[in-house]
């Protein structure tokens, strides 16, 4: 997933005293896109994640709400033969976990003839590349949606992946005064997601063209604002499913980010009924996690032959 030059752009850039201009020039690629890719993972904590290969998706989609003939407004039970028209995707946003480019896809069937069945094929498709997908709200809303497209147009389920639902990690963990995005976002410091109201998804229905180009730029600062939000959490994750499984080097890496500076944490046991486990904490994304040896084990001894190079 991750582009050559972003490698070797983080290696000058960890290695050498050359600035980020000088970085570009001999990369040979623009000035600001380099300054803003090292600014990004200096301030972000990219660095683990782009120097590895993680096929981690966040996204996010846009669906449009039902249309019901309805009695009341209070407790209504709406038999099925009052639905006018059922839900469908409007859009959904993408973005590879430490990649800089989001990708978006429209229902327009109108301008460029693009069903909601182009739509869904390629999520289907990125989806299907995933290792791990991660999505506010994912285990409720975002995967069980998409999957109920994918069936509805006839596609096989998409190859194995693993969820990571921000909102879970969220209400597991935390009080947070509010679990929405837009509340997590801001409160660790970020701009937050795009102002919008109903009237917004109103218009897309009635397939206002630049109302729907709103909701994707809105879809799109959800993504980033979600990616985010997912870097700080996820060392919290006490569910997050192990990257290392997917890495093919066989060197003892943290799990969540697949950084391989891990730190013992000396007098510390994490202990089960039966036995007890050397502890460590990942300096990339600051995850805790216990050494799957009983004894004192692999990281010590790394750690001895690191002292004898
Ligand atoms: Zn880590």
């Amino acid at each position: 997933m991750t582009k050559k030059w972003k490698k070797e752009a983080l290696h000058l850039w960890l290695t050498t005293n050359l600035s980020k201009s000088d970085i570009a020039r001999s990369l040979g690629k623009p000035r600001t896109t380099v300054r803003d890719f090292l600014f990004r993972a200096e301030k972000e904590d990219y660095v683990q994640d782009v120097q590895h290969k993680s096929n981690v998706l966040v996204f996010d989609i846009e669906t449009s709400p039902m249309i019901a003939y309805v009695w009341g407004l209070w407790k209504q039970n709406i038999p099925i033969d009052r639905i006018i028209q059922d839900w469908s995707i409007i859009c959904f946003s993408a973005i590879w976990l430490g990649e800089e480019e989001v990708t978006s896809a429209w229902v327009d069937t109108g301008f460029a003839g693009t069903t909601e069945l182009d739509v869904v094929r390629m999520m289907w498709e990125l989806l299907d590349e995933a290792d791990v997908v991660v999505a506010h709200n994912a285990k409720r809303f975002d995967v069980p949606k998409m999957n109920a497209k994918f069936i509805e147009y006839g596609l096989k389920e998409p190859s194995p992946y693993k969820v990571v639902d921000t909102l879970a990690i969220a209400k597991s963990r935390f009080k947070f005064t509010s679990n929405k995005l837009d509340y997590i976002t801001q409160l660790f410091g970020h701009e937050g997601k795009h102002e919008t109201n109903f009237q917004l998804w109103v218009d897309c229905m009635k397939g206002d063209r630049e109302a729907l180009m709103r909701m994707v730029e809105y879809c799109e600062q959800d993504v980033l604002e979600l990616e985010k939000t997912y870097l700080k959490l996820r060392h919290w994750d006490k569910q997050h499913p192990n990257l290392a499984v997917f890495d093919e080097e066989d060197t003892l890496r943290c799990g969540t980010c697949l950084s391989e500076d891990l730190e013992l944490l000396e007098g510390k046991r994490a202990v089960t009924s039966t036995s007890s486990y050397p502890v460590y904490r990942c300096k990339g994304c600051g995850k805790i996690q216990r050494d799957s040896k009983s004894s004192t084990t692999t990281l010590k001894r790394k750690n001895l032959l690191r002292n004898v190079q």
